[in-house]
Order: structure tokens, then sequence, then C-alpha cells
């Protein structure tokens, strides 16, 4: 089917497209492009975001170690000391109660009682207390006199059968002044009753001493738990938290009941949340633990998560700017082609077309009549050619000038476009009063059917024309078909159109001949 122009509306509505298109780059290869822009970011986030996650795992972990390193190492050394001054102790406590050493004189039973006490930085003297509470003996020389009768240690015992090392809460030294925690164990008499107790105070500097060597001040909150949650060392050191109980701490009740284990709960003292790992110390009833806040936990790795997160969404801008950059180019290029596909199509139009009339010129009747001969002979299917040409029309243009002439000529074409089909038939202007008219797929006798409608309707317009015998403007035409008699080619089928065209002439002008009833001599008459 042979087609001009759209309306004016389709190609405004073109215009707008291809300008939002310019704008966008919406192209179908721009598309794509956009979709593997889109998963490339995507999938670059998604494996930003998994690396991410990981590293923020392995900060949680290596937190996680740090703090178990720090607590077994601190746990291990208040053990160890905590241990020998308890040997102390007891063998203070096995060597009262022999009646040998009991009836040593004071000085020699001194050395042999206390033989053990190290004197070790921050662990201060042992003390032998009576029943009563009077100070019997003490790792220092020379015994003074003193009852501590209403120490928590002398109190603690006096009303419980328990043989167990006691630890007591912080409190200040009646001797020293300085802060402590005192180790007591009791001393029974043979029948089981109350026979006094022996004791020995740590300063609290000691704990504090502790702390510091291991890099506790580098390590979060580090807490050393007595009996019952009293704090009795932390770091960073704070006065007021030394000696307060945390029993009653959701974070501490969680410890209680577990050697040692980790897990993120509310501060014990201040606000916020906080990721615990705690043990308890050897056997001894103290416990360590260690609290981080997640910014110190995560601290480092925000920092890493914001540059490395930026540098990727810098690269996912960058990324998707060039994307937009190429696909608006690709968008242009898409334009430009179909633009430049636009003039030679518009160039190809005017190459084929008849200026004076707008029906088709000899050039694209041949190439059409060339096309449709092979297809023809190839289906087998007929194809009509119908040859006009305009009566006498030498005189038409001696009688009412050229410019008439060039009108008439256009009036013959107006009735060709009328009378044949614009789908189907391809009408032309072949020579200067001379036109073709190819029927694909047509029989003779259809296009010899539109051929006298053409001729009647050129006739219908009146158009005086004094040198033609009719009186009016006239055409004449002839019609031929293949395959038909040995017309094998697009040369044949047009001497023999030309060949009726010329019957048609010598018939009286005015008139259709059908190829067949006015074959030429050159054309062989074969059967078909
Ligand atoms: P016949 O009926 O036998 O065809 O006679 P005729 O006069 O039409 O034939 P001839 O071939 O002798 O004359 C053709 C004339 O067509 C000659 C020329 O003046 C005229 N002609 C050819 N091209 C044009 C054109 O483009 N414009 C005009 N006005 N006349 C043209
Ligand atoms: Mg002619
Ligand atoms: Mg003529």
């Amino acid at each position: 089917m042979e087609t001009r122009s759209g309306t004016r509306a389709d190609r405004i509505a073109v215009s707008r497209r291809r300008l939002g298109q310019w704008l966008l780059g919406i192209t179908q290869s721009g598309r794509w492009l956009g979709l593997v822009n889109v998963l490339c970011v995507v999938g670059l986030c998604a494996v930003s975001s998994a690396l991410l996650l990981d590293l923020r795992d392995d900060a949680a972990r290596q937190a996680d170690i740090t703090s178990r390193s720090l607590i077994q190492l601190l746990g291990r050394d208040i053990a160890r000391n905590i241990g020998l001054f308890d040997l102390a102790l007891r063998d203070v406590v096995d060597g009262i109660q022999q009646p040998d050493i009991a009836a040593l004189g004071p000085s020699v039973r001194q050395k042999v009682l206390f033989s053990r006490t190290s004197g070790a930085e921050g662990f201060g003297m042992i003390v032998v207390l009576d029943e009563k509470g009077d100070a019997i003996a003490s790792s220092q020389a020379p015994l003074m006199s003193f009852n501590e009768a209403d120490s928590e240690c002398f109190r603690y015992f006096q009303s419980r059968s328990d043989d167990s090392l006691h630890i007591s809460p912080p409190m200040i030294s009646p001797n020293s002044g300085k802060p402590v925690v005192v180790l007591s164990r009791r001393l029974s008499a043979p029948d089981g009753s109350f026979a006094g107790v022996v004791a020995g105070a740590i300063l609290l500097d000691y704990f504090r001493g502790l702390f510091t060597a291991v890099g506790a001040d580098r390590a979060g909150t580090v807490t050393l738990y007595g009996p019952n949650g009293l704090i009795v060392m932390r770091e960073p050191f704070s006065a007021e938290a030394i000696g307060t109980s945390v029993a009653e701490t959701p974070s501490y009740r969680k410890m209680t009941g577990e050697r040692s284990g980790s897990f993120r709960g509310p501060a014990m003292v201040g606000a916020g949340d906080r990721y615990f790992v705690f043990a308890q110390v050897g056997d001894l009833p103290l416990k360590l633990s260690v609290g981080l806040s997640p910014d110190e936990v995560f601290s480092a790795w925000r920092w890493k998560a914001i540059s490395l997160g930026g540098i990727v969404l810098c690269l996912c801008g960058v990324t998707m700017i060039l994307s937009w950059l190429l696909r608006r180019e690709l968008g242009r290029r898409d334009l430009a082609e179909r633009a430049t596909a636009a003039v030679n199509a518009e160039l190809e139009k005017l190459a084929t077309t008849d200026a004076l009339t707008g029906l088709f010129n000899r050039r694209r009747f041949d190439e059409v009549l060339a096309r449709e001969v092979r297809r023809a002979l190839r289906t087998g299917r007929p194809l009509s050619l119908l040859l006009l040409d305009a009566d006498c029309f030498k005189g038409f243009n001696d009688r009412y000038g050229h410019q008439k002439g060039d009108e008439a000529l256009r009036v013959i074409a107006r009735a060709i476009a009328a009378g044949s089909d614009p789908t189907g038939d391809i009408a032309c202007r072949i020579g200067g009063e001379e036109f073709a008219v190819i029927f694909p797929d047509t029989e003779l006798a259809s296009a010899e059917f539109v051929a006298n409608r053409i001729r009647a309707a050129v006739a219908g317009f009146r158009l005086d024309h004094e040198a033609n015998a009719h009186g009016i403007l006239t055409v004449s035409g002839g019609v031929a078909q293949m395959p038909f008699r040995g017309i094998a080619d697009d040369k044949g089928i047009v001497a023999a159109a030309d060949t009726a065209l010329y019957g048609a002439k010598r018939g009286g002008r005015n008139r259709i001949v059908v190829s067949g009833w006015a074959m030429p001599p050159h054309i062989r008459i074969a059967s078909r």
C-alpha cells in the first residue's frame, strides 16, 4: 500500500513525543540502559549494605573479645591475690585453734600464726578477735588493744555458723582511715560455738591500681561487684558509686545465677543501654563486668560506614548522571536518525512524485511496474496496466496556452486519482500528457472497468477543447494484462498496453481499448 503523509494533528503529536524523548532520553536502548543502571545501583547498594552489616558484626565481636580478655585478666589476678590472702586467714584459723600454738608466748605465736601473711601492697594487717570482739592477735606487732564487737564481720559471723570466706561491703577502715573491703573467717570452738573472727582488709586502691594496670580505663565501664551487688570498684572511678548496690537493677539480675556471659541491657549506673560481658571471680562471691555503650562499640564502625556509604552514594550518583547523559545522547542520536530517515523519506517522495499533478512520476512507475511484474510471475496472479493519453493535446496547448494545458493535465490527474483505488492501484504521470495506472492482482476486465470510469470522469469535467473532434477534453486508453499471450516482462506489458492505446487513438479517441483485440504485429500470439 502506498501512503503519502499524516494529518497536522499527527505531526504535532509526533513533535511533542520527540521533545519528551530528547529531554528524557527515552528510547528503546535508553530504556534498557536505564534499567541496567538501576540494577547496577541497587546491586552496589546491596553489596555495600551487606559489607557494612558484616563490619558492624565484626565490631561487636571484637568488642566482646576485648571485654572477655580484660575480665579474664582481671579476674585471674584478683582471684589469685584474694586466694593467697584467704590462705593466710585460714592458716590463722587453723593455728589459733591448736592448743600448742595457743600456749606459745605472744611474740612466738605471732610469728607462727602470721608466717604466710605477705604484707603485699594493698593488703592490710590480719587481726584475730575473740568471741567478745577483743583483739587477741595481729599480723603487726605489737598487738594493740581494741574491740571490734560492732564491726560488720564480727556481727556477721556472730549470728551464723557459716565458716566460708566473708567479704564485707566497702567501708572506711577504722585503723587506716582508707576505703577497704574486709575479708574474714569464723573461729569456732570445739563444740561449734562462736569463738571469734579472723579478719584482714584489702585496700580499694589495690583494685583501682589493678584496673589501671590492665588498661580498664580504655575499655568502657569495668566494675567489680561484691556480695549483694555492692560496687567495690569501678573504672572510670566514681567515689559516689563505690558501696552502692545495683542488686535490684535488671542487668545485675541477669548476671546472678550465671558464672559468665554477655547481653545487652540498661546501664546499672547512668542512662542508656550497654553491652555487658561479665564473669564470676574464681569461686569468690565477686563478679566483674565490662559495660560498653553502643557508641563505644560502634564509633569506629560508624565512621567507616559514613565514609564508605558516602563514597558508594557518590559513585551511584555519578553512575546515574553518566547514565542519564548517555541516555540523553542515545535519545538525541535516535531522534537525529529518525529526522534523517524522515528527510530521506521526504526526498524519496519528492524523487518519485510528479510536481505538476502529485501523482507518482516515471521513475516510480518503472520501479513499481518491474516489482509488480516479478511478483505476478512468481505468484501467477494477474497484473493489469492502463496507459492513458490526452487527446489532441498539442492542439489544446496551441488553442488555450500552455498554462491552461497544465491545468487540464491536473484535471486528468484528479480524475485518475478519483477513479482508481489509492490503496492498491498505482497512478503515475509517465510523460507530457501521458499517464499510467498499475493494477496489481487485477483482471483485465476490472482494469478496463476502472479505465472507462477515469475516461468518463475526464469527459465529465467538460473542459472546452476545440481542437478535439469531441469538443471537450478527453483521454484515450489502452489496457493490457499479464500473464497473457506471451507477455513475459514489463516491457511486454507496456508494449501491449501502448498498442491498445494506439488502437484507441485510431478508433476515434475518447475510448478504452483492451489488448488482445489490438495486438501489434511484433507481439507473438501464444495460447495460454
Ligand atoms: P494525440 O491525440 O494523438 O495524442 O495528439 P497529441 O496532440 O496529444 O499528441 P502529441 O504527442 O503530438 O502532442 C503532445 C503534446 O502534449 C505536445 C505538448 O505541447 C503537450 N505537452 C507535453 N507536456 C506538457 C506539459 O507538461 N504541459 C503542457 N501544457 N503541455 C504539454
Ligand atoms: Mg502523447
Ligand atoms: Mg496526446
